[in-house]
């Protein structure tokens, strides 16, 4: 393709993906090559994506960030999972945390040893027998040695987003303010050559990066990579966001609640909850929307609610000649079990796994194409899991997810599982056993056998086993405090 050597990057677009690319390149990369971010005061960023998922931990051990300080700046707490509310059923309720479930053994899952329990009357919530779950439940929480728990965060993106950029601007990262008008692209070979600016500045590179949101200014506009629509998978295109002031002690968990048409997040902050409802406009008016989400929220409003609109899906090349999208611009699934910053850190590690030094390779940008799209699929089917098995008819919304086609993988997950109770991780799969199980037993689905390996143990066994597993998680939990208590202290260390 191009032996050109790659020492200048240029950075399109200063949200959440921008800064985090930022930080990324020029801390790690930062001698041997240059970054710009041209950004744009005119142009907002769209401002939610609040709550995250425990791979974050990997990005700030990469640029060694410190915990107590990034919470501190960004007015985060700790998440242990996601409380999922009528999703079910009306008023029936399950919890996806992020912690293992038991103990595991050579042939199969801890579930196998709980649904043999089951039947036998001898368990109650599967969740009794994990600490995150249980501490989630009980709002406790604790980093202490060899006790620490699955975590991530609830963090304000916009001080999240300011806080990598001080750690960018720290090891290099030119910021070009201006809007960018035009892209050019060499008339030979189709790459992107130059920016140019509303300002009458142009901003010059060898690699680019797409971080413009939804807009996809260079990867779509400029280089019409393509979109594959998923809306007929995810058919919630829209969403409302609004921040109150807190009302309660904030809990270590999300709170995604169903409601007729969507769903409705609650995302708890030190000092603030951002919410939002997520629906399909086929089904919901904006209006109503609105409606929906002032009539479940408490505490004074913070800024007026704001609707954003989406179509769920990924772009067909996600890196194409010198450009590479990351974030927004590279598709969007849905924030239901908070992916995209995780997405936006994955393209980054990919980039700096495959990152072309001597020269762009097609068999680079072919690698880094399969891997990104092998992850976005293996995300979309466990996404459209929550909405396809579920018991609740009670809508159009809800007829409509529950009789609508699904791709063949999760077909096959979802019959492998209710005949067998069998669930396996496959490769470049960002939800593991624990995930899959908790929400597919959460959504109702019941495994029809259990291993057969369970019969080794005798009835005695199996209880002792059990309660033995489940006394270990109640001593850990009772022994932490309380999760306010502890972020106070915490942060106020840091
Ligand atoms: P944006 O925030 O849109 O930033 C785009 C940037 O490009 C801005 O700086 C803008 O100024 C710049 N720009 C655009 N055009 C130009 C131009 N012409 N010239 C110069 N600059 C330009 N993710 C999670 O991990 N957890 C969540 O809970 C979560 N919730 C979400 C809820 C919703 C409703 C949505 C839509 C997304 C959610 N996400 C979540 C996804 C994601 O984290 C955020 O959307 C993300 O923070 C923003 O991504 P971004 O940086 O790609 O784009």
């Amino acid at each position: 393709m191009t032996d050109k050597k790659i020492q200048n990057v240029v950075i399109a677009g200063g949200g959440t993906a921008g800064w985090m690319a930022a930080a990324a390149l020029t801390k790690l990369l930062g001698k041997t090559i240059s970054v710009t971010l041209v950004e744009s005061d005119e142009i907002p960023t769209v401002g939610v994506g609040e709550a995250t998922i425990p791979t974050l931990h990997i990005f700030h051990r990469m640029l060694g960030i410190n915990e107590a300080e990034v919470m501190a700046a960004t007015n985060a707490t700790f998440k242990l999972g996601i409380s999922f509310e009528n999703w079910r059923d009306v008023n029936k309720d399950y919890v996806h945390s992020f912690g293992f479930l038991g103990q595991d053994c050579w042939a199969c899952g801890f579930h196998h040893f709980w649904l043999k329990g089951l039947q036998k009357g001898l368990v109650g919530d599967i969740g009794d027998y994990c600490p995150e779950h249980l501490a989630s439940r009980e709002g406790k929480f604790a980093v202490m040695a060899n006790q620490d728990l699955n975590h991530a965060y609830h963090l304000d993106a916009g001080l999240y987003a300011k806080f990598l950029r001080n750690i960018a601007e720290q090891h290099g990262c030119q910021r070009v303010e201006g809007k960018i008008q035009k892209v050019v692209l060499n008339s030979d070979n189709g790459y992107i050559e130059k920016l140019h600016l509303a300002n009458g500045k142009t901003v010059e590179g060898d690699l680019y990066l797409d971080c413009t949101g939804f807009r996809g200014l260079l990867i779509e506009q400029a280089l019409h990579s393509g979109y594959d629509d998923w809306s007929h998978y995810l058919p919630c295109d829209s969403a409302i966001a609004v921040q109150t002031k807190s009302t309660e002690r904030p809990v270590p968990y999300t709170r995604s609640i169903a409601r007729d048409a969507g769903w409705q997040w609650r995302i708890p902050l030190q000092s603030r909850t951002g919410n939002g409802l997520v629906f399909c406009s086929k089904y919901m008016s904006d209006e109503e929307a609105k409606q929906t989400l002032l009539d479940n929220i408490d505490g004074e409003l913070l800024n007026e609610p704001r609707v954003i609109k989406y179509k769920t899906g990924a772009r067909r090349t996600h890196w194409k000649k010198n450009c590479i999208a990351v974030g927004l611009a590279s598709g969007f699934i849905e924030p239901l079990e908070s992916t995209g910053i995780h997405l936006f850190q994955k393209a980054i590690v990919r980039l700096m796994q495959l990152f072309p030094h001597h020269g762009i390779q097609q068999s680079d940008v072919d690698e880094y194409n399969a891997q990104t799209r092998e992850e976005a699929n293996n995300i979309r089917d466990f996404i459209i899991l929550h909405y396809h098995l579920t018991d609740r008819r009670d809508t159009p919304f809800w007829r409509y997810c529950a009789n609508m086609d699904i791709p063949e993988s999760l077909q096959h997950r979802m019959k492998l599982f209710k005949e067998s109770g069998r669930n396996f991780k496959k490769q470049d799969d960002l939800f593991g056993e624990s995930s899959w199980v908790q929400v597919m037993l959460g959504q109702g689905l019941m495994p029809e056998q259990y291993h057969p390996i369970v019969d080794m143990m005798g009835d005695k066994e199996l209880e002792a086993f059990l309660n033995k597993i489940k006394n270990g998680v109640r001593k850990k939990v009772d022994s932490w405090p309380d999760h306010n208590d502890f972020i106070q202290h915490y942060c106020r260390a840091a």
